[in-house]
């Protein structure tokens, strides 16, 4: 499942095709099943779409006229540059349209499983989902008192489940979570109100550490089979330490420990994690 640093990698790559302006529109039979046509006002053919935000795991496309499209990858979506339109089963929605060159580019969602999410929406709307969403992790709201804040409003909350909270921790996924914890050496089980302040510390970094592991190998390529906008795997794979990993990559000797928390596969090391 596509997290912020696959997220943020496709964001980089479709910015460098701005400003496109949409020529036309073209949707797959099935596309309405992603398509939350929130203000059926708004019109794309003709708009501009002049910038690229991402909050958490959703990206957001800014018109020239202000309006907006908020996306979502899912499990299995992605956005890919073409400057042609190409035969690759599961395009669900095609922008068609010209560069600051002219020269025909299209953006197109790709989503072979179908559980991404679009809205078109005015910009006042968009306003009032990011104020749902909670701190990107990556951004400067993200500070030690932030999360040690965060953490007291659920103590009995078992702290790799926070994380994976999007009210609180938007950007973090499955695969993040898990890497957190092992860099904080803290347990995915211990419950909120068991971490200690200079755990907290731990947390904060280990989080920067992680999005600095994976944002330069373009994310993690895994079994959601994540491609980025130019069709690439991601190479963070050989950074991770126990996401599905045998032996612990920070001690080098802990055997990795598979459970179910939350319903999610969660892994840890016994050796480094307490
Ligand atoms: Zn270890």
């Amino acid at each position: 499942m596509p997290e912020l640093p696959e997220v943020e990698t496709i964001r980089q790559q479709l910015i460098t095709a701005l400003p496109l302006t949409i020529e036309r529109v073209q949707f797959s039979s099935v596309a309405d099943s992603i398509i939350k046509k929130v203000d059926r006002k708004i019109t794309l053919t003709g708009q501009t779409i002049v910038q690229i935000h991402r909050m958490g795991k959703w990206l957001e496309m800014i018109l020239d006229n202000d309006d907006r499209i908020l996306s979502h990858l899912g499990m299995s979506g992605s956005w890919r540059l073409w400057q042609s339109e190409q035969a690759i089963k599961h395009a669900h929605v095609l922008f068609h349209g010209k560069n600051s060159k002219n020269n025909p580019m299209i953006f197109a969602y790709v989503d072979p499983r179908r559980f991404g999410k679009m809205y078109f929406m005015t910009s006042a709307q968009a306003c009032e989902f990011r104020a749902k969403l909670g701190v990107d992790v990556s951004s400067s709201e993200f500070t030690i008192d932030y999360i040690a804040q965060t953490l007291r409003k659920y103590p009995a909350r078992a702290i790799k489940a926070f994380l994976l909270d999007q009210q609180f921790f938007a950007g973090v996924g499955n695969y993040i979570a898990c890497e957190i914890c092992a860099h904080a050496r803290i347990r995915p089980t211990r419950k909120a109100k068991s971490i200690t302040l200079e755990e907290v510390t731990k947390i904060h970094a280990a989080t920067k550490v992680v999005i600095a592991g994976q944002l330069p190998k373009g994310g993690l390529t895994f079994q959601g089979g994540y491609l980025d906008a130019f069709g690439e795997k991601g190479q963070g794979l050989e950074s991770l330490v126990v996401f599905h990993q045998k032996i612990c990559g920070l001690c080098q000797r802990g055997k990795i420990k598979k459970i179910v928390l939350a319903q999610r596969s969660t892994f840890y090391c016994p050796a480094c994690q307490k």
